[in-house]
């Protein structure tokens, strides 16, 4: 290759990359979230209250002499309240995770995302964690100046006693989320030098993960990492109530003082006074229209309807609305009528079919489970002349709350019966008992080869609770 030959290079050329692709790599913009009071955030607080009063209280609650919700993962028992669950129990859960899905389902189609906004505990521990951030730091102008101050012995304070508040609330969390795995009672106790190190993992990595999620992450976790705010829209149609803003009322957008009448001055009724992006926990502009990082808080609402009501104006420039509602000018009646629309009418009935079809069968459900194995070591065996006996292993689960004495019998051959078997069995309350059966036969009973049989426990005094499993029972060729 001649020396002085053209080195062969890509050229690098600025990419023409759009405001949104460009936002991709952005580096994070810190959120100060104004405080906003009104219908919504009350409504917010009473999910925090209803929500946090059920995770930290329910593990406190003691139900027949046990913890009233308790996963038991050792004994394999989930016990919730008076119902005790077994690994065999496992529908239950799948029908839990499909009711689940089909409530988010309807509830996206009706109205946006209300869990995001309200239940969801990224929201929920945010709110809590803000609420500490700014009886301490206090709201937002406070916040951006603290944060650029220099340091201080007023600033390390403010900030030591804002994470200090936030690590004990991360690890009350954290201690309660294990509370419902240990006994919580039990788990104080052990704490800090007889916890085991599962108890210590959980308590820490639950611990931390609120921390980190509500005190450092927050919007980022809903932008970022939630996948429910990337598959959302599939679930949207033109009369999903969303928060949206009213441009056709709204724009265009300018300051006027509050005597100025807008139609003369060419305005619409929005003054551009940026309430609505200050209040927002995402830090974004509704006016833009939908976007997926807004998580349906309504805080831009409730900002906004203040300025409204401080203008003389009517409420609502920013409120619940559906594209078609905005588009057409629904009145409130043709608004509840397309909230029942054929999409949200088949969830509905989907849903209420499922719940009862679970409730009936939690209703009924039999607490006797029983499973019989055949003893593979000695498939038959002649135990005394002309007879022939098979032995089994019976494992009887009681999963109710009392304990219980069973009898076991057998049919299906003339003359099958248990033998050497101390009757009635006692088994307790939620436990299971294995017992080792033996059925006795006459050889000539039946043809030689394998018969079906079925083994009966009986609860004694209930004979509503009963169970009947199959089985074989093998008569060998002489
Ligand atoms: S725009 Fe912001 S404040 Fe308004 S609902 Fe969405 S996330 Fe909440
Ligand atoms: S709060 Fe209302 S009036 Fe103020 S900028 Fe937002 S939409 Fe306009």
């Amino acid at each position: 290759m001649p020396v002085d030959a053209p080195a062969k290079t890509i050229p690098i050329v600025p990419a023409n990359a759009t405001p949104e692709e460009l936002s991709l790599y952005e580096i994070r913009r810190k959120i100060y979230p104004r405080a906003v009071h009104g219908w919504f955030a009350g409504w917010r607080w009473a999910f925090v209250w209803l929500t946090q009063l059920v995770f930290y209280g329910l593990p406190w609650i003691t139900w027949s002499g046990r913890q009233s919700v308790l996963f038991d993962l050792g004994a394999r028992k989930f016990y919730v309240f008076g119902l005790v669950f077994w690994p065999q129990d496992v529908i239950y859960l799948t029908v839990l995770l499909i009711l689940s899905a089909f409530a988010l389902f309807l509830f996206t189609a009706i109205a946006g995302r209300v869990w995001c906004g309200f239940a969801c505990p990224q929201t929920v521990y945010t709110e809590i964690f803000l609420w500490v951030e700014r009886r301490i730091e206090g709201d937002h102008v406070a916040r951006i100046r603290l944060d650029a101050e220099p340091p201080s012995a007023r600033k390390l304070a403010k900030k030591s006693s804002k994470h200090a508040t936030w690590i004990a609330i991360s690890l009350w969390t954290g201690i309660t989320f294990v509370g419902y795995f240990t006994p919580i009672r039990d788990l104080l106790r052990a704490i800090p030098f007889a916890l085991g190190p599962w108890e210590t993992f959980w308590v820490l990595f639950y611990g931390f993960a609120t921390y980190g999620n509500a005190g450092w992450m927050r919007e980022q976790v809903c932008k970022y990492m939630c996948p429910y705010a990337r598959f959302q829209s599939v679930m949207f149609d033109k009369d999903t109530m969303i928060i949206a803003y009213d441009a056709e009322r709204g724009e265009p957008r300018g300051p006027r003082s509050r005597k100025a009448d807008p139609r003369a001055k060419g305005l619409g009724d929005c003054v551009d006074c940026e309430i609505c992006v200050q209040v927002c926990p995402t830090g974004i502009d509704i006016r833009n229209g939908l976007q997926y990082e807004c998580i349906g808080c309504a805080a831009c609402i409730d900002g906004c309807d203040q300025v409204m009501e401080k203008m003389g104006y009517p409420k609502g420039l920013i409120r619940y609305a559906s594209e078609n509602s905005l588009a057409r000018h629904y009145g409130p009646k043709e608004m509840w009528r397309h909230v029942f629309r054929p999409r949200t009418l088949v969830y509905s009935a989907i849903l209420v079919a499922i719940t009862a079809a679970a409730a009936g069968a939690l209703a009924l459900r039999n607490p006797l489970k029983v499973d019989v194995l055949r003893d593979r070591g000695a498939l038959a065996r002649e135990s005394a002349p002309g007879l022939i006996e098979n032995v089994y292993r019976l494992q009887i689960m009681n999963t109710g709350e009392a304990p219980r004495t069973f009898t076991i019998s057998a049919e299906g051959i003339p003359g099958l019966e248990v033998v050497g078997l101390e009757q009635p069995v006692a088994v307790g309350g939620a436990a299971a008992r294995t017992v080792p059966i033996r059925l006795q036969a006459p050889a000539d009973a039946a043809a030689p080869g394998a018969h079906r049989i079925e083994i009966e426990v009986e609860a004694v005094g209930d004979p509503e609770m009963e169970r009947k499993e199959r089985s074989t029972f093998i008569l060998p060729r002489n």
